[in-house]
């Protein structure tokens, strides 16, 4: 029987891998578990629920001491060398763009699997920690916008007077743009989105908003994913970024093409030609931004009045919610992995889910994965 450590996060990281109820679930699996005293704090789950479910409580090389180790933030040199020999890690541990991460924990004898590295198909989704972080950041972005926002989302008539409805325009309605969508139009506002990806039209309009076509062919996706985009789509869409900044109150831009960084969508024109009091969320922040402007990680006033949140937090900014869906992922990576249920880890690299997550195999670097067939 294995022993789980479940590691306090640094400072500046809200979310812990772990909450009470799936440590309860892991233990149900055969695991023990120990979770670093002060784990969830800041995300609402006290040692002593972790206690009633179950788990140990430890300091921190205990927890960074266990046989499988589960953490966000990918680890310092320091959390590395409290890993033991043969011991797993579980993380974020964005292979493809932190490649001497993955190179220094190869130095030791262990094996790491990635959260961000799980293949986005169909039968791994319920361990897709980009697509659960996503909907949590696309919601959250639009309670950050109302919070900006000087007025109402929903339309209202008054004894004061007819409040007409905010106009929302997300760019990009991938998971991050629908859950926008979503939360605007639940909230009253009324809602237009743009995507080069034609067949997202009626998703758009299933949850109350309206899809702005560019009317200029773009190549079809193999993968479900855009692909960049043509000069001749560009020039359209921006016509239409133009005309929606003029006349929106708020614009929250989701887009992103992987492996690439963000388009640039929204010029400094149209930001000076929004209204005063209007409020962008750049959610590609982190990716260089799709908006002008934007400065990552921080909030920015332009001289007419516009605000611009490039907050790269969103996600952990619901702290209790991000971090009961990522070890939800975190859980249901474990159950693959436990095919006995009896605390054993087995790792089954036949199965390109276990086989693409794994960016480090007993020492040895085993990213990247052979490519995966989307389905
Ligand atoms: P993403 O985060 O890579 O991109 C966000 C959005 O930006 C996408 O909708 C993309 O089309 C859009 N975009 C790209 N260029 C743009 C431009 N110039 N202007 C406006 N928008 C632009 O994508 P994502 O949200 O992770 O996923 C996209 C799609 O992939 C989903 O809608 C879904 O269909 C599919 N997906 C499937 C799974 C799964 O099966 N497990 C998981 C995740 C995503």
């Amino acid at each position: 029987m294995s022993l789980i450590g479940i590691v306090a996060e640094p400072d500046g990281e809200t979310r812990v891998a772990g909450t009470p109820d799936t440590v309860a679930k892991l233990i149900a699996l055969g695991y023990d578990v120990v979770v670093e005293h002060g784990a969830g704090a800041e995300s609402a789950f006290p040692d002593a629920a972790y206690e009633t479910a179950g788990a140990m409580l430890g300091a921190r090389d205990q927890a960074w001491g266990a046989d499988i180790v589960f953490t966000i933030t990918p680890p310092t040199a320091a959390e590395i060398a409290l890993l033991r020999d043969g011991a797993t890690l579980v993380g974020m541990l964005s292979p493809a763009l932190k490649p001497e991460l993955t190179a220094s924990l190869a130095t030791r004898g262990i094996t790491a699997l990635s959260m961000d590295a799980v293949p986005r198909i169909s039968r791994a989704q319920s361990m897709d920690v980009l697509s659960s972080m996503a909907n949590i950041s696309g919601y959250r972005a639009v309670v950050e916008a109302a919070n900006e926002f000087g007025r109402f989302f929903t339309g209202q008539v008054t004894a004061a007077g007819k409040v007409p409805p905010a106009k929302v325009l997300v760019a990009g309605a991938g998971v991050a743009g629908l859950a926008a969508i979503g939360a605007a139009s639940s909230l009253g506002a009324v809602v237009r989105a743009t995507d080069p990806r034609p067949e997202v039209a009626d998703q758009v309009a299933s949850i109350g908003g309206e899809y702005l076509p560019v009317d200029v062919e773009v190549a079809a996706s193999t993968d479900g994913y855009a692909k960049a985009t043509s000069a001749a789509y560009d020039q359209r869409a921006a016509e239409i970024y133009s005309e929606q900044a003029a006349d929106v109150d708020i614009i929250i831009t989701t887009a992103l093409i992987p492996g690439r960084p963000a388009p640039k969508l929204i010029t400094a024109a149209d930001v000076a030609n929004m209204k005063p009091g209007s409020v962008i969320v750049d959610m590609a922040a982190a990716q260089g931004g799709n908006v002008a402007g934007t400065v990552a990680g921080q909030r920015t006033v332009t001289a007419n009045g516009v605000v611009i949140l490039g907050y790269t937090d969103l996600a952990g900014r619901l702290p209790a919610q991000a971090s009961q869906l990522y070890g939800t992922n975190v859980l249901n990576l474990m159950k693959l992995l436990t095919p006995g249920k009896d605390g054993e880890l087995v790792l089954d690299f036949d199965d390109v889910v276990q086989r693409s997550a794994t960016v480090v195999r007993d020492g040895a670097v085993t990213w990247p994965p052979p490519p995966v067939q989307v389905s």
